[in-house]
């Protein structure tokens, strides 16, 4: 497990590392930088780069934290990549079903296999299914994702690259929306954000507001309507972690 910056959770975990690029929204992954560079500082977890790899080992962290925690899973992957074995996505969704203190947060970009294997798997309360969309192009990832047993979907609207004006809120709680941050940040635009805010206003859907981004996220910063956005979906697993706090 890691401490992490991401705003909207609290800690990531990693049972799997490694991806490949798959849409438009992949040109500068978060996740291949830091796996290049955690590989380069010689750590054991990385030594393959940023090239799929299982990690067994991984399966055993979440049974040692001793207070109910918000995970991030795969923050260095995607937990519905086409070379992991769904034997292995079973055994990541035991280790959920077995911890029903903790909620874990799983997004993909591949809502494909998702919705392929949803059927056989089980959505206990505390898993949160998100899909990631950065412009018109991939909307299909939230249809499917709204067909699936997840019990909380949401949507991670970061780096937004375009307007959603054709996006659809059924069946979806929670909306993440951010900007490109880096040193090539694609530019984002002032009202293709508030069209999804007014859409998560009407539909009732919790919104949450990462970013700006730029080239100096902190200075672009993240308000929105002069206040900040950090609304979550209300879900028993997440009562149970907000006692704790
Ligand atoms: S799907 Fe996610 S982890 Fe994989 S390359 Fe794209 S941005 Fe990176």
């Amino acid at each position: 497990m890691a401490q992490t910056k991401i705003e909207w959770t609290e800690l990531t975990w990693n049972p799997t590392t490694g991806c490949n690029k798959v849409s438009q929204g992949c040109k500068f992954c978060y996740a291949e930088v830091m796996a290049r560079r955690l590989q380069a500082m010689g750590l054991e977890k990385y030594k393959n780069g940023f090239e799929l790899t299982l990690h067994e080992d991984a399966l055993k962290i979440p049974y040692t934290w001793k207070s109910p925690k918000i995970v991030f899973v795969n923050s260095m992957s995607d937990l519905f990549h086409e070379k992991i074995p769904f034997e292995f996505i079973q055994r990541v969704f035991a280790v959920m079903n077995d911890n029903p203190q903790h909620v874990f947060q799983i997004l993909t970009k591949r809502a494909d296999i998702l919705y392929e294997y949803h059927k056989k798997l089980n959505w206990t309360h505390n898993i949160w299914m998100g899909v990631s969309i950065e412009n018109e192009k991939e909307l299909w990832r939230v249809d499917l994702l709204r067909k699936t047993n997840a019990k909380t979907k949401f949507l991670s609207c970061e780096p937004l690259l375009g307007p959603l004006t054709k996006l659809n809120l059924e069946n979806i709680d929670w909306v993440i929306v951010g900007g490109e941050s880096g040193r090539k940040p694609r530019p984002i635009k002032e009202e293709w954000v508030y069209e999804i805010f007014n859409k998560c206003e009407k539909a009732n859907v919790k919104f949450f507001f990462k970013q700006w981004g730029g080239t100096n996220k902190k200075k672009t910063g993240r308000i929105l309507n002069g206040r900040t956005y950090d609304e979550m979906p209300v879900t028993p697993a997440l009562a149970e972690v907000e006692m704790v706090f």
